[in-house]
Parts: structure tokens; sequence; C-alpha cells
């Protein structure tokens, strides 16, 4: 098995999605005592956040170089970011390293495509809804019409939502309802399906809450990346 190395902490409690479901998949398909091989660098989330709130994207840029270079000499063969909004910085990341960065929005499209979907809602931090770089990777790279909540409200309850609670381990039904209302905006709106692209998003609300079709960021990143460590074994 290949070796994966996970960007971790941002934020932990995604992070250990992560790497427990590398760990259920792994016994899934490979049986008896196999677990994955993983190595993570968990960032202390604080420093990385102020980062973002005073837009040092090119400060944020070398951090997470650094720790991706020191994923590879620790023996990585392939590396991942595990949030969504930090792909902001996937060109930068990549560049720093010899081995692959596997990317959140690429693994995710494949699966709404595969799924039959094409006008996905997409839920995210402020900056993933708000920005383009992961839109227009949709839709440039894989043909995604993806749409996000039209009210800035609605987008600020997503976003404060997974700042102030879930990454914080606090998982509220006051917001499984506010995520659900949003949800149906974006059904009305013409959404056919909807992506949780933050990767606490799934603590929160999974598919038995919602009617459309739901793509998790979290658990198709890590699945994808365990493909990649077994192919590679099988080949
Ligand atoms: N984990 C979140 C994401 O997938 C947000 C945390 C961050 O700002 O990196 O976007």
């Amino acid at each position: 098995m290949q070796c994966i190395g996970l960007i971790g902490g941002m934020s932990w409690e995604s992070t250990a999605v992560y790497y427990r479901r590398l760990n259920e998949q792994t016994r899934e398909r490979l049986g008896g005592l196999h677990s994955a091989d993983v190595i993570m660098h968990s960032v202390d989330f604080a420093e990385i956040v102020a980062l973002q709130k005073a837009a040092k994207w090119a400060e944020a840029a070398q951090v997470l170089g650094l720790v991706a270079q020191g994923l590879q000499k620790a023996g990585a063969n392939i590396v991942l970011i595990c949030t969504n909004t930090m792909h902001l910085l996937a060109d930068e990341v990549q560049a720093a390293v010899d081995i692959p960065l596997l990317h959140i929005a690429d693994v995710t499209a494949k699966a709404v495509k595969e799924g039959g979907s094409r006008r996905p809602l997409l839920l995210a931090t402020r900056y993933t809804m708000e920005q383009a770089f992961y839109r227009d990777r949709l839709r440039e790279r894989h043909g995604l019409d993806a749409l996000v909540p039209a009210e800035a409200s609605d987008r600020n309850s997503i976003h404060d939502i997974i700042f102030d609670e879930l990454c914080r381990g606090v998982v509220k039904e006051s917001s499984r309802q506010r995520y659900l209302e949003v949800i149906e905006s974006g059904r009305r709106a013409g959404a056919d399906s909807v992506i949780l692209g933050c990767t606490e998003i799934g603590l929160l609300i999974g598919p038995e809450d919602v009617s459309l079709p739901v793509y998790d960021s979290t658990l198709l990143h890590a699945d994808a990346a365990l493909d990649f460590a077994l192919a590679a074994q099988a080949a």
C-alpha cells in the first residue's frame, strides 16, 4: 500500500473523520488487521484562521507548502489538503512537492457526475462559496454548474455554523434545521443535488436528512486517496 500524507487540523474535527474513514475502508477492502498507511501533520487551526481572516494567502501557502514537503520527506506518496477552503492554495502546495496532490474538488465532481447530477448546491465556507477557485474548477474541468445560496444571510449562516460550532465540536439541531432551510431554497432555485463542500458539514447533515443526492467531500476525498494507495499496490 502506498503512503497517504494528510495536511490536517483544519479543523481537527474533520481530520479525525478522514483518519477513521481511511482505516475503516482499508479494513473493509483488505480485511483482517489491515489499516491505512498514513502520515499526518495536523496544524494549529487558529494560526491558519488568522491568516485567512487577514487574507494573507501567500503566507498560508508557504506554511502549507512546508507541511507538504515534510510529508513527502517522511515518505508520503500522495498529499491531501484536508479542507476545501485551503484548496485556494492547491497550485502553490502542489508546486512545493514532487508527489501528486489529490484535489478535493476533482474527486467530488467525479462523484457528482457519476451520480447523474449537474447543478449541485455548494455548501461551504464563504471563501469557497464566494471566491472563484472552486466553482470555476467544477465548471471548467468538470462541466458542473454549481449554485451557492443566493442570499448573503444564508451564506453567512452556513459559514458561521462551520467556524463557531462544527470546528469546535458543537452540533446543534437548530443549525441542522437552518442548513435544511438553505438546501430547500437551493432546491427551489434549481439545484439537483448538494455538495458538502466543507469537511465539517458531514458532522451536521447527511443523506438521511436531505431529499436530494448528497456528496460529502470529506468521505469522497478519503476514499479516492485509498483508491490511489491500493491501485499503486496492485500495479
Ligand atoms: N474544513 C473547512 C473546509 O473544508 C473549513 C476550514 C478552513 O477554513 O480551512 O473548507
